[in-house]
């Protein structure tokens, strides 16, 4: 039998026009890849390296996560995400507000087990038990930035395998810009927007709307466990998305052996996958 490879692909959102920060997409892309790598080094499970270099994403305020978020309709910031671990385990949260890392309360909710996604008020709640605190919800927003980077998907998530091959993924997100208040996307469905089992772990990005029909991080999964390599069964899974539903969106993947896989048909998706130790590598 191979060995499982210790592996770790993060993604900075699928989208377009955002040509003048690409290198600094990729920085902050590698920067979370690296924080999550160290995490795999040191004997850490994937669920605890996909959280950290989803949280170091979500500090960022280059992406739509955490700080950064993008704006609803009506001004304010409504996030949703989620972790899931290869033994099923799911955490989400959507349409929270004031909270710097839903990362981190998805991962509460997945080791609390009673339930799988929390909303709004009630998340909120669930935040505070859980020991995790609440911020002024207008500091999420970078009103600068945040005019100039509002065209574009800027979605973060990390998918990885650890050195016993359990197998994670997150996702995290401020939704798409100018949505209606109370609108959720894919990132917070288990299936849709984040997905692990016993075969691979996918997180996606994109036109949430598409991404829900088609069920796109399951899906993707599922080319994996019919015997497509990861980079194929991305790809598949974007193919279909696209036949299907004429949108547009990106995902990463893993499988147990650490081999990674992504696809895209956004123009542009920024990228770092660290795999075995090896040199990182950054795509646009
Ligand atoms: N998929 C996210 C959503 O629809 C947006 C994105 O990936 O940028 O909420």
């Amino acid at each position: 039998m191979v060995a499982p490879r210790p592996a770790i692909i993060v993604h900075g959102g699928a989208g377009r026009g955002s040509g003048e920060w690409r290198e600094a997409r990729l920085a902050g892309c590698l920067k979370a890849a690296a924080i999550g790598w160290t995490a795999l080094e040191s004997g850490r499970t994937a669920l605890d390296a996909v959280g950290e270099a989803v949280a170091a994403l979500e500090d960022d305020p280059l992406f739509n996560a955490g700080t950064g978020s993008s704006l609803n309709r009506a001004g304010e910031v409504e996030m949703d995400a989620a972790l899931m671990s290869d033994t099923l385990e799911a955490g989400a949260v959507a349409s929270v507000a004031g909270i710097r890392n839903p990362i981190r309360l998805a991962r509460k909710i997945l080791e609390d087990g009673r339930h799988v996604l929390l909303t709004g008020r009630g998340a909120c709640d669930f935040a505070r038990q859980a020991g995790i605190p609440l911020v002024p919800p207008e500091t999420l927003v970078t009103q600068a930035q945040h005019e100039r980077w509002k065209q574009d998907h800027g979605t973060v998530g990390c998918v990885a395998v650890d050195r016993e091959g359990h197998l994670a993924a997150g996702t995290s997100t401020g939704g798409t810009p100018r949505k209606l208040p109370g609108r959720v996307g894919d990132t917070p469905l288990i299936g849709c927007g984040t997905y692990g089992n016993g075969d691979g772990a996918a997180s996606c990005t994109g036109q949430g709307e598409a991404i829900i029909k088609v069920v796109l991080a399951k899906t993707s999964v599922d080319q994996l466990t019919s015997g497509l390599a990861p980079m194929e069964a991305a790809r598949q899974a974007v193919a279909l998305l696209a036949r299907r539903t004429g949108g547009q969106a990106g995902v990463i993947l893993v499988d147990r052996l650490g081999v990674v896989g992504y696809a895209h048909n956004t123009e542009e998706m920024p990228l770092c996958h660290i795999i075995g130790g090896e040199e990182p590598v950054t795509v646009f």
